[in-house]
C-alpha cells in the first residue's frame, strides 16, 4: 500500500493523511455532533458568499465587455414638432410621423389614384 502511494503521490491522499495524523484524540467534553453542524453551517455561509462574489464578478465582467447602452430620451423630453395633419398626434421626427401616417391613416388606393390623375391634369 505504501509502495503504491510512493509511486503515485496524490496531493489529496497526503493532505488526508496529514489531517488524520493531526486529528486530536476523542474528547468526551466535546459535542462532536454540534461541532460538525457548526462547521456545516459555516461552510454553507462561505459557499453563499463565494456565489455572491461570483455573481458580482460576472456582472462586472459584463459591464466591461458591453459598454453602457446609449441612453434613450424619455417620451416627455422629446420636442414633438412634427404634427399629424389628420389627427392630434405629434412626433419628434419626420420618420416617426411618416410611420404613424402609414399605419393610422393609410391612403386608400382609389383615393391616391384620383389624386395622381388630378395632378396630371394640371
Ligand atoms: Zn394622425
Amino acid at each position: 500500500m505504501n509502495q503504491l502511494n510512493d509511486q503515485n503521490p496524490n496531493p489529496i491522499f497526503s493532505l488526508l493523511g496529514n489531517a488524520v495524523s493531526q486529528c486530536p484524540s476523542y474528547d468526551k467534553k466535546v459535542n462532536y455532533l454540534l461541532e460538525s453542524r457548526k462547521i456545516f453551517l459555516f461552510n454553507q455561509v462561505l459557499q453563499q458568499k463565494i456565489q455572491n462574489f461570483k455573481d458580482q464578478n460576472s456582472s462586472l465582467e459584463q459591464q466591461l465587455i458591453q459598454p453602457q447602452k446609449k441612453q434613450r430620451r424619455k417620451a416627455n423630453e422629446i420636442s414633438k414638432i412634427y404634427k399629424c395633419s389628420q389627427c392630434e398626434k405629434s412626433y419628434g421626427s419626420e420618420a416617426s410621423l411618416n410611420l404613424h401616417s402609414k399605419l393610422k391613416h393609410p391612403i386608400i388606393e382609389s383615393e391616391s389614384k384620383t389624386y395622381i390623375e388630378q395632378s396630371f391634369q394640371i
